[in-house]
This record gives C-alpha cells, sequence and structure tokens, in this order.
C-alpha cells in the first residue's frame, strides 16, 4: 500500500467529505519553502490560503525554526500552573509593546477554539463576581464563526458547521452582521456610516440587560466568505457595549498580526476590545498555541482570598508550552526587525490590482474585496443582481480541483475564492498565484 492508501484506510481528514477523498485524493506534502509546499513527486504548490491562515511568514522560515530549535534541548514543556519560563514572560513583555491598549492579562491555551471558551467563560464569571448575575447570554453576529467546540458554535452563526448540533448548544443572540457587497442600504464604501448598526442597537434594547458578552470577528468574517465591513462599526460597537456594560470580545484569531494591513484589526477603529482572541499567526503557524488576553479591570474581578472562590479554574494541559512561545517569540522578533508590515502593505497593493486587471471584468465576479493581503472573489451567476451560484453545483470546488492542477491552493469558501497568503509573498509569487487563478476561472466557469 502507498502512503496515499494508508492515508485514505486511517484517517478521518478535518472538515472534509471523505468520500470526495475517492476522486480528490490526499496529496502528501513532503516539504515547505516560503509561500510553497512541495509533495513527495516533487510538485510545487502555492500556499495561498497559509496552510488555513495560520502561515504568517512562510514555511521552514529559518528564524523560527532556529528558535524551536534551542528550545527543544532546553525545555520541551513543563506544568503552567505555578511554573513558568522564559519564553512566555518574554512573549508577553514583547506582545504588550503592540496589541492595543488596556490590554494587559495573558491566559495561555492550546487552539483558537479553546481561547474562545476561555474568554466565554471569562465574561460570564466576571459579570457573576461583579454582581450583574442577570447577564448570562452571549451576542454574536450572523454569519460569524469562531471555531467549533460547542462553546463557540453557539456564538458563530454558520449553519454549513453548527446546524446539526443546534440542540447541543447554548442559546445566543444573534445580530444581523454587515453585508457590504449586498449592502441593503445602498450605501458603498465611501459614504457608509455603518447604518447596519441599527440591528446591533435593537439587540441591546432588548438584550441588553441579560447579554454579558458580544463576540465578534473584527472587520473581517472569514469563514462567511471573506466579507469585509468598515472599522466605524467597531467604534460604534465599543460605545454600546461601554452603555450597557458589556464586554467586548475581538476574536482576532484570522485577523492577527498584520493580515489586515495593521498588526490587529481593532487598530483601524482606535478602540480597545475587552478581551482579545489570538491564535493562527500567533506562532507563524508552526505550533497549535492562542492566548486570551485581556484588562486588569477583568483579572481583578477574580483575584481575591482562594476560599473565595473567584478564581478562573479554567485550565488547558498544553498551556504556554514554551516551544510554541518561542516559536511565536521569533515571529515578533522578525515582525520587528524586518518591516514586514510595511512591505506586506505594499504588496498588497500590488496584489489587489492584479486581481482586478485579471478578473474584475469578468462576468461571473460579482466584486473582488480586499484588506491588507486578504482578497475575495465572489463568483455570481448575474453580476448586476449579484445572484449567487447554487452552493450543490459547488464551483469553487471545482475551480479548487483545477487550481490545484496547476500547482495553486485555491480552497474555497463556498463559491468565494480567496487569497490570503504569507505575508512575505513577494511580486513575482503574486503574478504567479494571479495568472493560475485567472485561468482556474476561466476554465471552469464557463460550464455553468
Ligand atoms: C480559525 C478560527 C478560529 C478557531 O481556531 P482553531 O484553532 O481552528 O480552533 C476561531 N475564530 C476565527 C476567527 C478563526 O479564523
Amino acid at each position: 500500500m502507498n502512503l496515499v492508501e494508508k492515508d485514505l484506510k486511517y484517517i478521518w481528514h478535518p472538515c472534509s467529505q471523505m468520500k470526495d477523498y475517492e476522486k480528490l485524493k490526499s496529496i502528501i506534502i513532503d516539504h515547505g519553502k516560503g509561500i510553497y509546499l512541495y509533495d513527495k513527486d516533487g510538485k510545487e504548490y502555492i500556499d495561498i490560503v497559509s496552510s488555513w491562515w495560520c502561515n504568517l511568514l512562510g514555511h521552514c522560515n529559518p528564524t523560527i525554526n532556529e528558535y524551536i530549535k534551542n528550545q527543544l534541548d532546553n525545555l520541551e514543556h513543563v506544568i503552567f500552573a505555578n511554573f513558568s519560563h522564559e519564553p512566555a514572560i518574554k512573549l508577553c513583555e514583547e506582545l504588550s509593546k503592540i496589541i492595543p491598549e488596556g490590554l494587559t492579562k495573558f491566559n495561555f491555551s492550546d487552539n483558537g477554539s479553546a481561547s474562545v471558551e476561555s474568554a466565554l467563560k471569562m465574561s460570564f464569571q466576571y459579570q457573576y463576581q461583579m454582581g450583574n448575575k442577570k447577564k448570562t447570554k452571549f451576542m454574536c453576529l450572523s454569519e460569524g464563526y469562531h471555531g467549533e467546540t460547542i462553546g463557540a458554535l453557539s456564538v458563530g452563526s454558520m449553519d454549513l458547521y453548527a446546524k446539526i448540533y443546534k440542540l447541543m448548544l447554548m442559546d445566543t443572540i444573534h445580530v444581523e452582521a454587515p453585508d457590504c457587497y449586498r449592502c441593503p442600504y445602498g450605501k458603498t464604501r465611501e459614504c457608509c456610516n455603518a447604518e447596519c448598526f441599527e440591528h446591533a442597537e435593537k439587540s441591546f434594547n432588548k438584550y441588553g440587560e441579560e447579554t454579558c458578552a458580544i463576540i465578534i470577528e473584527p472587520l473581517l468574517q472569514g469563514s462567511a466568505g471573506m466579507r469585509i465591513y468598515p472599522p466605524i462599526y467597531l467604534k460604534k460597537l465599543r460605545k454600546i457595549c461601554d452603555e450597557y456594560k458589556v464586554i467586548l470580545i475581538a476574536d482576532e484569531i484570522a485577523t492577527g498580526f498584520g493580515r489586515t494591513g495593521k498588526m490587529f484589526a481593532f487598530d483601524h477603529a482606535n478602540v480597545s476590545p475587552d478581551i482579545m482572541c489570538v491564535s493562527k499567526g500567533l506562532t507563524g503557524g508552526y505550533m497549535p498555541m492562542a492566548i486570551t488576553i485581556t484588562t486588569d479591570e477583568i483579572y481583578n474581578a477574580f483575584y481575591d482570598d482562594y476560599n473565595k472562590g473567584k478564581a478562573f479554574m479554567h485550565s488547558h494541559t498544553y498551556s504556554g508550552n514554551p516551544l510554541g512561545c518561542s516559536a511565536a517569540l521569533a515571529v515578533q522578533k522578525i515582525l520587528r526587525e524586518e518591516a514586514i508590515l510595511e512591505k506586506a502593505n505594499v504588496r498588497a497593493d500590488y496584489l489587489n490590482n492584479k486581481l482586478k486587471d485579471a478578473l474584475l471584468e469578468h462576468q461571473n465576479i460579482g466584486e473582488i474585496r480586499s484588506i491588507g493581503l486578504i482578497n475575495a472573489m465572489e463568483l455570481v451567476k448575474d453580476k448586476k443582481t449579484k445572484e449567487g451560484y447554487d452552493s450543490e453545483l459547488r464551483i469553487g470546488y471545482e475551480v479548487y480541483k483545477r487550481a490545484l492542477n496547476k500547482g495553486l491552493i485555491l480552497r474555497p469558501l463556498g463559491n468565494v475564492l480567496y487569497f490570503n497568503p504569507p505575508l512575505i509573498i513577494n511580486e513575482e509569487e503574486i503574478d504567479k498565484a494571479v495568472s493560475i487563478c485567472k485561468e482556474s476561472i476561466e476554465d471552469i466557469i464557463y460550464q455553468y
């Protein structure tokens, strides 16, 4: 049996209908370098989706490798209750310099969903311990995505992931999210004043007193199809959260560390959340690690004599893993010393222009939206009415298969194709990716 056959025999892959693998088998990756992945036969693939949005600075980055290797010979892991280590402490010190103002305390976990669970429990317990015992509900945006554990699914709104589990989930309040491509107010991005915030206002008026926290993906609803909305929405949200004493949780798992052109999406709005979840790019996509970062005010509500029972009794075995912290320290060093964001912003314009030149005129590309290096193309049946394709046609998936053949990993979100490359992608690599993307779309779409 070869590796591909053994893969099918043993492995239940994430987020996959395994029957699809009969036709499109697993690609066995041997090694990676920069934005490229190489399979066993030496075929190269451009990792334009950053291996599920986590690879920030390219595969096999020499600095990150060196940091992990050095740490490996010192200490691989240690219990994080009552014990600590230099990489974790240094990392918090470094992150303190770049995170939104007011965020001061770091609670470690080992994946994005876990950091969301931590944020939800922390908010709930905070409100309880502050005497706000009516505040027990969570608010979230429609089409939101915060991970796939039960708590995180409950504050997500995507039927694709949540529908079957409805009976298992918490009862949460869903606010209609901004939908800028199909704006019901007929506004353009230029003249928008976040009129759609009226939905949030209504929900706060009705449920604000019983709401303990609201969680959002700031500026970019990733899994929903890279839906982008303006910073003014965050400003309004900050204000109303203060009025109703509702904790504002920023899920920056996908947007953190330069993905939107600034270090964090909240930086575009010049306001701070009360809790911020980071993961994915935190370790450059090397190690599973996440942090729930919060304020002194929230932290202090848990700080008391042990027998008062106010501690945050929440843990994960691999909290604060030293190898993860070392990778994250290397990422901070590179971001700091190599002007990664400045350079990425120049290439973000380049990429957006290239894609628009190549595809904006196409009759089945409804919109090319972008923030930072993230660019999304929505495939539509009719450009004027913005009518989408029937999801059962799986057009995005067909384009994906075609692009794979040509060496580009264009894994879609339904009918939305997107680029979310490592921040170090260069112009030549962009040209290549755009041209494969254009060819693949043209090869497939006329058949529908
Ligand atoms: C990926 C993601 C998560 C979940 O992170 P996992 O590590 O996959 O559990 C949560 N929120 C957002 C916005 C994400 O993009």
